[in-house]
């Protein structure tokens, strides 16, 4: 069975440090591989606290789209749990080199329990992890190395947009690995403010584009949020015709169902 359990839903600082919403990451499960993605604070408390809980000693690599502390305050935690607190060396830790490099926040001490450690580039890949390949998109706008992440297992094909600003050629960079789900980091509803992260617009444009089968919203801010996700969620599953998904905390996604579902 493949799935992907959100362990958090919420993203930016005030959503992050109020706990409005989790900020988790994901665990994907793609056949037998299992993979943490983007652990920030309570990764480990909501894998373990889940019902049925997610074991840590089981994943096969934890992977980080950028370094910023929303998804990637539990890394160093994780990376004890994936390794029996660095007895047992094994598994793979993956993210852009400036999150070992530059203030890192993969520290050195914790490196040495992995039995692998690989430094993303943008539009690279496979890096293979146990039956997955994984390719990256092309570099976001953000203030740190950010790239997307392609997921690809046997014919499922799973691709997620983290956080950046939009821009022209970004759609066309996913567009290009023809994901059947595409899960977006959408920070802001609307508003003015000229910063490195998605409107809900943006989103939408980039959905538009790529015509996943399904499309998955997550890492809400306080603006989207009061806008209610599900209902938006539901307008884009009208206008575009295709599923649509609002995450919230300790949503599971069937993989294998919603694309069955949405092949009718
Ligand atoms: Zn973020
Ligand atoms: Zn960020």
């Amino acid at each position: 069975m493949s799935s992907i359990l959100f362990l958090g839903s919420g993203g930016a600082r005030f959503v992050v440090a109020r706990q409005l919403r989790a900020s988790g990451g994901m665990w994907i499960r793609l056949g037998a591989t299992q993979i943490h993605v983007d652990p920030g604070p309570g990764a480990l408390v909501r894998a373990l606290s889940h019902v049925p809980p997610c074991n840590p000693r089981e994943l096969d690599a934890i992977v980080l789209s950028h370094k910023h502390l929303d998804h990637s305050g539990d890394v160093n935690v994780l990376i004890e749990a994936m390794t029996s607190g660095g007895f047992r060396r094994r598994g793979a830790m993956l993210a852009p080199a400036d999150a070992f490099d530059d203030e890192p926040v993969v520290l050195p001490y914790a490196r040495r329990f992995v039995e692998r450690i690989e430094r993303l580039e943008p539009s690279s890949g496979p890096y293979r992890v146990g039956g997955i390949e994984i390719f990256t998109s092309m570099r976001h706008r953000h203030a740190v190395q950010t790239h997307g992440l392609i997921f690809v297992h046997d014919a499922i094909r799973v691709a997620y947009l983290p956080c950046g600003r939009y821009f022209e050629e970004l759609a066309a960079d996913y567009a290009r690995h023809h994901p059947d789900v595409l899960i977006v980091n959408v920070l802001r509803y609307h508003d003015q403010l000229n910063v490195d992260h998605f409107t809900w617009n943006d989103a939408c444009r980039v959905v538009a584009e790529v015509r996943p089968k399904v499309a998955v919203f997550q890492h809400f801010g306080t603006t989207m949020l009061e806008a209610s996700p599900p209902r938006l969620a539901a307008q884009v599953e009208d206008e575009l015709g295709l599923r649509a998904i609002a995450v919230y905390d300790g949503f599971t996604l069937d993989l294998e169902t919603e694309l069955a579902a949405a092949a009718r």
